[in-house]
């Protein structure tokens, strides 16, 4: 039509967002693209999100939609701290790693303490260790703790460690944030409702992703503590995060929510990922690195195979937790799992 040519990639796992977007949040964008509509999130679709969202929590929350999952984190982070304050992660979180210091820039310098994790977890003892290590003017005052649910190592949080963490959390009066870029992946996994893993485990605020689970754009941002979001409108405005069109930021989310999209796709996707792992199971010089509990799969094989895997047209990162990552989408074609899961046993069959 516009003489535009994509090359066709074929699917690919080396990332969750390299999927497309799912019919439910289009069409919600396409309905929402009728007529004019108030500016700025005064409109009649953002209104209608935030409902939703106050639905599926089954609480009166403060929502807020934001653009990506950096400035979430970064400044749902920022509205829980001072600037002299800390900030507990641990170090396989996205907000230590992937977000080019943001957390620390949008809070005016709070530092992140991190803790060395488990399995891509932070646990009550690290969080202990953290907050109990230094109690003098010198250092910053621990404030924050937060978790990414499901991990960036696609690992989840059962409801007794959120517990656990919470516990560890009101002993050292800190409060607890949860960086949810794949939460419909953790939802789906635990079969909990978004309530019980949330401000039931004592989640104060919660970043919801929607780009990895099928939307264009976007994040949630959910306050189960009101009093937490004072002024966070002007923290959004401020951080150039305000859409000015919210409605289609704000849309999408009525299409995931309202069609229950959001835990379909994610089912879907960690569905993807058990499918994987079964069929890599047994073949010689192959290891899974981390037990698959949501849309993620690791694998530990040799430099040599890997090779032979890329040389196949095949893309996927090893910079994340040391092993090769294949992750799934709302989108993954199962006869593509098997397709890959076959190469891979040729490549591993190959003598050298
Ligand atoms: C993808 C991701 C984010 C969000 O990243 P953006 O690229 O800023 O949208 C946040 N946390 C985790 C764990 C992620 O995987």
């Amino acid at each position: 039509m516009t003489g535009i040519e994509q090359q066709d990639l074929g699917q690919q796992f080396a990332s969750d967002n390299y999927a497309g977007i799912c019919p439910e949040a289009w069409q919600a964008m396409e309905a929402a693209n009728q007529g004019h509509a108030v500016a700025y999130g005064d409109d009649p679709w953002t209104a209608r999100a935030a409902d939703a969202f106050r639905r599926l929590f089954e609480t009166d929350c403060e929502v807020y939609f934001v653009f990506n999952g950096t400035a979430a984190n970064s400044l749902a982070l920022a509205s829980l701290c001072q600037s002299y304050h800390g900030v507990i992660c641990c170090d396989h979180a996205h907000v230590e790693t992937d977000e080019c210091g943001a957390p620390e820039f949008f809070s005016n310098g709070s530092k992140l303490l991190v803790a060395a994790s488990a399995a891509g977890k932070l646990t009550p003892d690290a969080i202990h260790e953290l907050a109990a290590r230094r109690q003098d003017i010198h250092y910053p005052k621990p404030r924050v703790v937060t978790v990414t649910q499901s991990t960036e190592t696609g690992r989840v949080y059962s409801l007794d460690e959120l517990a656990a963490i919470s516990e560890m959390c009101k002993r050292h009066k800190l409060s607890l944030h949860m960086d949810g870029a794949r939460f419909a992946n953790a939802c789906a996994s635990l079969g909990c409702s978004p309530a019980e893993l949330t401000w039931k485990s004592g989640v104060d605020v919660l970043c919801f992703g929607g780009t990895k689970n099928g939307m264009a754009v976007g994040e949630a941002v959910l306050f189960f503590d009101r009093a937490l979001a004072m002024d966070f409108d002007y923290r959004c405005k401020q951080a150039g995060q305000l859409a000015s069109k919210m409605r289609f930021l704000s849309a999408p989310w009525v299409g995931m929510l309202e069609s229950g999209a959001w835990l379909r796709n994610a089912h879907h996707a960690n569905g993807c990922a058990r499918r994987f792992a079964a069929q890599i199971a047994g073949i010689p010089d192959i290891r899974l690195a981390q037990p698959v509990e949501a849309n993620a799969v690791f694998i530990s094989t040799s430099d040599a195979i890997l090779t032979r895997l890329r040389t196949r047209g095949w893309k996927f990162y090893t910079f994340i937790g040391g092993a090769a990552r294949f992750m799934f989408a709302w989108d993954t074609d199962p006869l593509r799992v098997d397709a890959f899961c076959r190469d891979l046993r040729e490549c591993a069959a190959q003598a050298g």
